[in-house]
């Protein structure tokens, strides 16, 4: 079917959250793995790509966002949406406001919403300042993560200096009194020249009217809540059509693996329920080690685990040990060196057998799907809000994968997600 809505999201797990909420819908979302090489085939009404360009050098994250955009332009999207993380993971650089300038103008259009709320996660925005639960995000856990600390709770702010153009808010009040009155005040933004407007929400309700509004608008960017009750609106007016299977699960024969690259708080959390589980081998990796003797030691212990009792890799650390990694090795180098351990683990799982997935951290994720040389994955039914199971294919062989963002998710994710599958 022709595709009509088409999303570039800069983070492999950004990706399967907001493939899995729009599968919520009953729609064919289908996911694919950095920009595809071949022209559009079997496209899907729903159509997203993964990058891993949240850190990347702004040009780099420009360029690549863009090809995104032809490819999907070709596919015949017609409307668009730049999907980042819902903690508005940036710097003052970018990426988040370059790209948007960019896919504007790429687009021809002189507007766009800024929308990260996520509220059943805890995400939500009022008068321009985004909270994690009851945090705002500046005093959140966020305000440690290894790559894009975030030290400033105001989403204007924060903003500014990322885009040329002026920046808005439309607040919580405006938002409450329905679709037409948003429209009328962006449109009365429009006319005073500001292209980029921060969009309050707390609720799901909330979300619900942003959509109503904004729909019409080429271009939408936000984290994957606020696209969820789009399939929707299109549903209604007969953009898009259902599928007849909701959810596509797949049972995925062999052993299951948990990757963690995440420092974040909830993964914290998840990591030390896993390991309370006791019967768990586990392995934490330390990037000093790893920059003094290389992935080699983890993947010799992995090599001797029964692969029957789901062994566990992690990096996450507390927050001083990932800074005492940082000052000794760079972030950049830090990052890098357990991204790639990481990833070496899981191509070497799945020689060894390892059929399903468990992935924690963003960044993580993208290093582990590329080093399985995964391109497209369908999407199953979600183990928490914005995290679903994925089906894909690695080689010759099928597998399941479920790549988590850093703060989502229950303490007993990990747990969960192999019940999931296998009910
Ligand atoms: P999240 O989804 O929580 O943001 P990511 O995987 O996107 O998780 O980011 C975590 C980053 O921190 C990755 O680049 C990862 O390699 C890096 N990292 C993980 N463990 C450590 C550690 N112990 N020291 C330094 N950096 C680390």
């Amino acid at each position: 079917m022709t595709t009509y809505f088409g999303a570039i999201a800069d983070d492999f797990t950004g990706a399967t959250d907001l493939a899995g909420l729009l599968a919520r819908s009953g729609v064919e979302v289908s996911l694919r793995i950095g920009v595809p090489d071949s022209p559009p085939a079997n496209t899907a009404p729903l159509e997203i790509i993964a990058l891993k360009c949240r850190t990347s050098p702004v040009d780099e994250a420009v360029g690549e966002t863009k090809a995104a955009l032809d490819w999907l332009r070709s596919a015949g999207a017609k409307r668009f949406f730049w999907k980042y993380c819902s903690t508005f993971d940036s710097t003052p650089r970018g990426n988040i406001g370059p790209v948007a300038e960019a896919l504007m103008r790429a687009l021809g259009s002189d507007q766009t919403i800024y929308c990260p709320a996520f509220p059943e996660n805890g995400r939500s925005i009022f008068m321009g300042n985004l909270f994690v639960g009851e945090q705002p995000l500046a005093e959140s856990p966020m305000k440690d993560h290894p790559l894009t600390p975030m030290r400033d709770s105001n989403l204007v702010r924060l903003l500014k200096p990322q885009v040329t153009l002026p920046v808005g808010l439309v607040n919580r009040h405006t938002v409450a009194n329905g679709p037409q009155t948003l429209r009328d005040r962006l449109a009365r933004l429009r006319q005073d020249g500001v292209a980029h407007v921060v969009v309050d929400a707390v609720a799901n309700d909330d979300l619900t009217v942003i959509a109503n509004a904004c729909e019409g608008m080429t271009l939408l960017t936000g984290g994957s809540a606020v696209a969820m009750p789009l399939p929707e609106i299109w549903l209604k007016q007969g953009l898009v059509k259902r599928r007849d299977l909701k959810h596509d699960n797949r049972f995925e024969d062999g052993p299951a693996i948990v990757l963690s690259g995440s420092c974040s708080a909830m993964t914290s959390r998840q990591v030390a329920a896993f390991l309370r589980e006791g019967d768990r081998p586990s392995l934490k990796l330390d990037p000093l080690e790893l920059a003094e003797h290389g992935a080699g030691p983890a993947l010799e212990w992995l090599s001797h685990q029964d692969l029957a009792m789901t062994p566990m890799l992690y990096a996450t650390t507390t927050p001083d040990a990932v800074r005492a990694a940082q000052e000794k090795l760079g972030t950049d180098r830090a990052g890098a060196l357990v991204e790639s351990a990481l990833a070496a683990c899981a191509v070497a799982a799945k020689e060894l057998g390892v059929r399903r997935f468990v992935v924690a951290g963003g960044e993580t994720s993208g290093a582990v799907t590329k080093s399985l040389d995964v391109k497209r994955l369908d999407i199953g039914s979600e183990i928490a809000p914005g995290v679903p199971w994925c089906f894909a294919r690695s080689g010759n062989h099928d597998i399941a994968i479920t790549l988590k963002s850093g703060n989502f998710g229950t303490e007993d994710f990990f747990a969960t997600a192999l019940e999931v599958l296998e009910t």
